[in-house]
This record gives C-alpha cells, sequence and structure tokens, in this order.
C-alpha cells in the first residue's frame, strides 16, 4: 500500500483517487477551491442554476467504468441510467445552412448528403480512417502507460505525423462547413486548429462512434455522487488547500508542498495543469494551454425557442448555446460561450456589434418576440451567475465604474472577472482566433424566412 496524494479536485484528480483508493493505496487528496469538481462546479443564482463547464461528455464507457471499478455501478447510483442526446450538437452556418449533427455513421452520412449530394460519402470516408486510427491510439495510447522509448510502431507513425489538423481538415474538405464540424470540438474546446495535430481530428469519429451523454440532475450530479465515492473509500478530502509545487528528490517525487508544510508520498498524480507547480512546468514549456471560452451563464424571462442541447453560431465570435440548467417557473437558464471578436464583459457583449450582430440575427431567425432583440440591448432579463463585488483589476488598480447591470458577469473557469475588470494581458488578440477556419462571410439577409 502506497501514500499517494492526488493533486486536484476536478473530475481528473477524483476519479483517480476513487480508483487508487480501491486498489487499497491511502489517497490524499488536496483542492484548492472550497468545494469538489473543478470544471463541473456548477452556478446558481437567484433560483437559477447552471452547469459550470461540461454538460455532456462522449465516452460514457469511461464514466460507467470509474463507478464500477471503485464501487457500485453507476446505474445504482443515479436510479436511471446515463441519457443519450439524440443530436449531438447544431451547427448554424452564415448562409444560413443548419447541420443537427447526429451520432451513428449512417445517420451523419444521410445528414450531410442533405447538404449537398457527396458530401455523406466524404464525410463517412474521413470518419473511417479516423477509426482505424481510434483502434490504435485506444490500445496504445489511451489505455497503456506511456513509454515514449518503448511506443509500438504504428503508433510513432501517428504521433510523428507533422499534419496539423487545420491543414488535414482543409485538405480533406473542400467545403468549409465540414471543415467546420470536424474541427469544432477542438475549436470549442480552446484550442487553434493550426496547432493541433491532425490526429486530434479523433473526437469526430468518438461522437459518432459513441455519441453523447448526459448525466440526469447535471454535472453537479455526478461531481457529488463522487464525493459520495471518495467518502465511501476513506480518501482524505483536504480543500482549500493549495499545492505550490512537488517535491522532488533523488528523481523521485517525495512530497508536496502545502501552506501548512510538506505532505510525503510515494506517488503524487497530477490532476492540475502543470505548469501551476514548478518542478513540472518544464515539462510542459513548449505547449500551448488551452483558452477557456468567455461564459455567460444566464436567467431569461419570457418566451424562449426551444433549442438544441447545444445550438452552434459558426462565425467570428463563436457562439455557443447551451440551454441546461434549471429555472424558477416560466423562466429559461442558458450558457452561452463565446469566442473571437468578443469582449469578456457581458454587458459590452450585449451591446458590442459583434455578438449581439450574431445573437440578434440567431433570435430573429428563431421567430424571438421583437421586443427581445430591441436596439441591441440586453434581453429583458439577463442575469448571470452571482453579482460580483467590486475589487481591484489585474494592474491593482482599483475598479473603473462603469454602468451596467450589477448582476450580470462574465467568466473564465478558475477565475471570476466582474464586469468592469480589465482585459487579461494573456488574453489572445481577437484575430489569432480562425474565422471557423475560414466559413466564408456572407453576412444573412433580413428578409430570409426564418427555418
Ligand atoms: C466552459 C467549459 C465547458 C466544457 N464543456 C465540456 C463538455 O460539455 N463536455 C466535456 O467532455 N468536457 C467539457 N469541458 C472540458 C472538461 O470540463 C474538462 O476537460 C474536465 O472537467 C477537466 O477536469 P480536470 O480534473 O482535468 O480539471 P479541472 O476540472 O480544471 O480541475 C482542476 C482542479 O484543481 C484545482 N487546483 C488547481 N490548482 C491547484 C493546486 N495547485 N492545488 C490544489 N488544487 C488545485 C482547481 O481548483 C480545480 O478544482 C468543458 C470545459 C469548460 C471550461
Amino acid at each position: 500500500m502506497a501514500r499517494v496524494v492526488v493533486v486536484g479536485g476536478g473530475f481528473g484528480g477524483v476519479a483517480s483517487a476513487a480508483r487508487l483508493a480501491k486498489l487499497g493505496h491511502q489517497v490524499t487528496l488536496f483542492e484548492a477551491a472550497p468545494e469538489l469538481g473543478g470544471a463541473m462546479r456548477p452556478e446558481a443564482a437567484e433560483g437559477f442554476t447552471w452547469d459550470g463547464g461540461p454538460d455532456h461528455f462522449l465516452v460514457p464507457a469511461v464514466v460507467r467504468d470509474l463507478f464500477r471499478k471503485s464501487g457500485r455501478p453507476l446505474e445504482k447510483e443515479l436510479e436511471i441510467d446515463l441519457e443519450p442526446l439524440p443530436v449531438i450538437r447544431e451547427h448554424r452556418f452564415r448562409d444560413r445552412t443548419v447541420v443537427r449533427l447526429p451520432s451513428g455513421r449512417a445517420d451523419q452520412i444521410a445528414t450531410f448528403e442533405e447538404l449537398g449530394a457527396g458530401l455523406g460519402q466524404k464525410w463517412a470516408d474521413y470518419t473511417d480512417e479516423l477509426g482505424e486510427l481510434w483502434t490504435v491510439m485506444r490500445q496504445h495510447y489511451f489505455e497503456s502507460p506511456w513509454r515514449p522509448d518503448d511506443l509500438p510502431r504504428e503508433l510513432r507513425d501517428i504521433i510523428d505525423r507533422r499534419e496539423s489538423l487545420y491543414k488535414k481538415l482543409r485538405r480533406t474538405f473542400k467545403d468549409d462547413r465540414l471543415a467546420t464540424v470536424a474541427g469544432h470540438p477542438l475549436v470549442a474546446g480552446g484550442h487553434d486548429l493550426r496547432n493541433a495535430p491532425a490526429w486530434a481530428g479523433v473526437l469526430a469519429y468518438l461522437e459518432q462512434c459513441f455519441g453523447a451523454w448526459r448525466v440526469p440532475g447535471g454535472m453537479a450530479h455526478l461531481r457529488d455522487l463522487l464525493a459520495e465515492r471518495l467518502a465511501t473509500r476513506e480518501v482524505d478530502v483536504v480543500l482549500d488547500t493549495a499545492v505550490s509545487d512537488v517535491v522532488v528528490r533523488g528523481g523521485r517525487a517525495v512530497a508536496v508542498s502545502t501552506p501548512t508544510g510538506e505532505v510525503p508520498a510515494d506517488a503524487v498524480v497530477c490532476a492540475v495543469d502543470p505548469r501551476r507547480l514548478p518542478a513540472l512546468a518544464r515539462f510542459v514549456e513548449r505547449t500551448m494551454p488551452a483558452m477557456p471560452p468567455v461564459i455567460a451563464y444566464l436567467g431569461l424571462e419570457g418566451e424562449v425557442p426551444l433549442i438544441e442541447h447545444e445550438t452552434v453560431i459558426q462565425g467570428n465570435p463563436l457562439i455557443v448555446i447551451r440551454p441546461g440548467g434549471t429555472a424558477p417557473e416560466g423562466m429559461t437558464a442558458w450558457t452561452v460561450h463565446g469566442r473571437g471578436k468578443i469582449s469578456e464583459d457581458c454587458c459590452a457583449c450585449w451591446r458590442a456589434p459583434r455578438w449581439t450582430c450574431a445573437i440578434r440575427s440567431w433570435l430573429a431567425w428563431t421567430r424571438l418576440r421583437s421586443t427581445w432583440c430591441a436596439s441591441g440591448a440586453a434581453p429583458p432579463r439577463a442575469c448571470c451567475g452571482r453579482a460580483a463585488a467590486p475589487r481591484a483589476n489585474d494592474s491593482g488598480r482599483p475598479p473603473r465604474s462603469r454602468a451596467c447591470t450589477p448582476s450580470v458577469r462574465t467568466r473564465r473557469r478558475g477565475r471570476a472577472w466582474p464586469t468592469w475588470a480589465c482585459r487579461p494581458r494573456s488574453w489572445p488578440r481577437s484575430s489569432d482566433q480562425p474565422d471557423a477556419l475560414n466559413c466564408r462571410r456572407r453576412s444573412p439577409s433580413p428578409r430570409s424566412p426564418p427555418t
């Protein structure tokens, strides 16, 4: 039995801790925040709740396996099973075409065939190639310990290919819409396709093969079940405690540094961004961190169109609307992710021409009550998350006062920015974001019929 320290209490850390404890190790988990969950932590305000980050996942076997191998199966914990989503997401393009992406090869072929003759087969050829790649990667990469000196040749051939996903998609698809759909999971995850390897496109195959799944009750429910599992397995969970480094002696991790001193360990699991721990940072200095989106948690009052569980308005800015969450009677909770030409300030988002144009044209398109779109201002009532208290901005200067609805705020995961916060220095310029794979810019005609 080893003493194992797990750093980070997000899905990765909690899953590792539960599995290691079941194997008989003595596990201590450190979490910097006052509660477990990381990106899965929900948001709540004024009777609304929103999934803070993820609201669905792709390979249900991973979650089922975790529960089965660390105690009771998930179906018994949830009392009902995971919910498959009939449509993974809906893409809306500037040319007003719509792709409702289902799972399953045959259904995807039919969907793309509707978009244009021959496109279904093009898509199938692309995903079939990814299926072969997945077989190799699953066996030798995702389900095997990483031994860089002893990689099978077929895996090395895949990893050593220098082609970026951007190039691969440009080469494979003449139709920008297919390239955009194929690259979307990566773009939405905060990656620049020019920096992502071609094999990362395998996500499109996973979507086709396994579909998208939701936890009844939201990801917060899953987080709570996992927290209970840690208690059952007697994992020592230390909240509100950030690990500042891994102590390495003789080439081995022997402890972690915490504000109360060193905690000895036979093994350390790092389930946080390694850039945060100086001993590990040098191993990832040549990698690019994924950029989280600007997030707005909206509580909406009035008539709202029924939309798919994820609706993507392609363009720049790229806007993803997730209508999950719970709301008081007669109201609706939406989460909106924005990327590209967008401000971190949610109030400004509603007023900024590009964001507003995209949302407004989409709203108009879905026959939303015209009062909602009036004058580019916020809908009649939009409350997002908790009201953020005034605080000094990044430069240490006191916040500028600004006329905006105080209950509206935007946030990047792990850090909340009040609406008056300054633009962070690390935020990429909008020109750094690919414009949905150069999707042709065609402004929507105001007279086009609504769908
Ligand atoms: C807005 C958004 C939407 C997403 N949507 C989806 C989706 O729909 N489907 C999907 O599959 N994935 C989605 N993802 C990705 C998914 O949420 C993440 O991949 C996953 O939750 C990451 O889990 P993690 O444990 O690696 O990290 P995190 O969830 O980030 O957890 C890390 C934890 O470590 C803690 N921590 C950090 N530093 C320290 C330290 N020094 N000491 C101690 N603790 C520390 C943090 O407080 C945090 O709780 C989304 C992500 C975001 C941001």
